[in-house]
């Protein structure tokens, strides 16, 4: 081993941090506190030529290979035990042509890094609702958020990439450069190589109306059955997300309802402000709001409104599906599993996908689930690794009270956990194969493994 850290020392202008350094423990850590990993190095890549450095030392001494971008991942693939770590953090640029509208992105950049970049000149990359998300895996997964109903998915968005192959070179893939490569990169995760550099669309996006409305959970299924309906019509400049929510300790929230439970709902409505009154007006007809703080905002700190509650290294086990119809039967389900929400951080989350997200056809790129309407995900967050038992357990029963309305196998593969490797070629869908066939011209060693895995083809 020591032959591999020599080398990489030579050969990265990043860092290479081992076991020796007083901060591996820092460098070692990603988002999910669950997966407790000792790599033989992360490496802190300061360029394409450094990613390109780790990729030979892996190849050359056998070693598996982690890719990280932001670290978000739920099953903790921006880490592993033994191997080394291609850390993008550094690589975290965002460079703003407003003339063109588009922002050149760094591999490791996040959310919020793009947030600020773009905000000043009054544009917005479509992205997530946490700004600590890396835009990596984000991306490469699909990406969903406030923005997908009005302009789609982080990857319709996306019009080229630069990646670090597993044999070491450095390609351009985008809609004129490697077609192939471009396609599974939009939905087809990590499998296919480094990104060093997205090349994103912008939109006109500046400040926003939205924020949290809270109701009654005893309105839980009147708010759901107008959710469902509404989203379906709504206007498309209206993003807007269902969860539940004990509520915290926070201005807004009357001081006898700390610590209730309560259903809410995230708008995020980016058309004329006036008219924000009279798009949410639905969503206060089918319920009375007993809480809220929507207001006017710029669009990054509503992107980052929740970043507190969802801090580095918790525990967490997440579940999802893809919903193309919330029956009654589902809905009733939903109502009873939300009603034992067992923490503050822990929810389930229905994210409407439809809209321009599904103007893109489903062979278009690799995200195949462009028939479906919701993308709900099952949030197990909490503190403390000795109530991981009940907390895995309610996400598990929850799931298996949703699952059946579904209609579908496949779920979001960034919303995984570490025990659905076995779900990958549902979540890709019917792109599998193709992706295989692509995986196999790219990486026919699956050299790129730690990710939702796509096994390569075999010829
Ligand atoms: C609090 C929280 C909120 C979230 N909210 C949303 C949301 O609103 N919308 C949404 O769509 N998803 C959301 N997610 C899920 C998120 O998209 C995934 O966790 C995603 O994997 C995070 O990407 P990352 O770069 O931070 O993760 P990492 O752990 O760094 O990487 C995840 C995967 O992507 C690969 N990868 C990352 N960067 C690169 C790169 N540059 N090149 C090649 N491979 C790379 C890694 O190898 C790994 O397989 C959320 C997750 C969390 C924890």
């Amino acid at each position: 081993m020591s032959n591999v850290i020599t080398a990489l020392n030579e050969n990265v202008r990043g860092r290479v941090i081992t076991s020796q350094d007083a901060d591996y423990d820092e460098a070692r850590t990603v988002y999910n506190g669950m997966h407790d990993r000792r790599p033989d190095a992360v490496v802190h890549c300061a360029d394409s030529a450094d990613v390109m450095a780790v990729i030979a030392a892996g190849r050359e001494a056998d070693l598996d290979i982690a890719v990280r971008g932001g670290g978000h991942s739920v099953p903790g693939f921006g880490t592993l035990d033994g191997g080394l770590v291609i850390d993008l953090s550094p690589l975290n640029h965002v460079l703003v042509d407003p003339v063109k509208r588009v922002a050149q992105v760094g591999g490791g950049a996040t959310l919020g890094d793009v947030d600020h970049a773009t905000y000043p000149f009054g544009m917005a990359a479509p992205g997530g609702v946490v700004s600590t998300t890396g835009v990596g895996g984000l991306t490469l997964g699909g990406g969903l958020g406030y923005l997908t109903r009005s302009v789609g998915l982080t990857i319709d968005n996306l019009i080229s990439a630069d990646v670090v192959l597993a044999d070491g070179r450095q390609v351009k893939a985008s809609d004129y450069q490697n077609e192939d490569l471009f396609w599974a990169l939009r939905g087809g995760g990590g499998n296919f190589g480094v990104v060093t550099n997205f090349e994103f669309q912008l939109h006109e996006v500046g400040d926003v109306v939205g924020g949290p409305m809270f109701f009654e959970y005893d309105d839980a299924t009147a708010i759901l059955e107008c959710y469902r309906e509404y989203m379906m019509r709504a206007p498309e400049q209206l993003g807007c997300f269902f969860g539940w929510q004990i509520a915290p300790d926070l201005p807004f929230i009357p001081e006898d309802r700390v610590g209730d439970l309560f259903c809410v709902l995230v708008p995020c409505w980016n058309g004329p402000h006036k008219e924000a009154e009279q798009v949410l007006q639905p969503f206060r007809d089918a319920a009375e709001v007993k809480a809220q703080l929507v207001e006017v905002m710029p669009f990054p700190m509503l992107q980052s409104l929740f970043d507190d509650s969802v801090p580095t290294g918790m525990q967490n086990y997440w579940k999802a599906d893809y919903i193309t119809e919330l029956t009654n039967e589902a809905i009733a389900a939903h109502v009873e599993h939300g009603a034992r929400t067992p923490h503050i951080s822990s929810s389930m989350h229905l994210h409407p996908i439809n809209g321009a997200a599904q103007r893109v056809g489903a062979d278009e790129t690799a995200f195949g689930h462009r028939d479906k309407n919701f993308s709900p995900v099952i949030v197990g967050m909490w503190d403390d690794p000795a109530d991981n038992e009940a907390n895995i357990r309610w996400v598990q029963d929850y799931y298996d009270a949703i699952h059946p309305f579904s209609g579908t196998e496949g779920g979001y593969v960034n919303f995984m956990s570490d025990d659905d490797d076995d779900r990958a070629p549902a979540n890709y869908g019917v792109n599998y194969e193709r992706l295989a066939q692509v995986k196999a011209s790219y990486d026919p060693d699956n050299l790129f493994h730690v990710n939702q895995n796509i096994v390569p083809a075999s010829h």
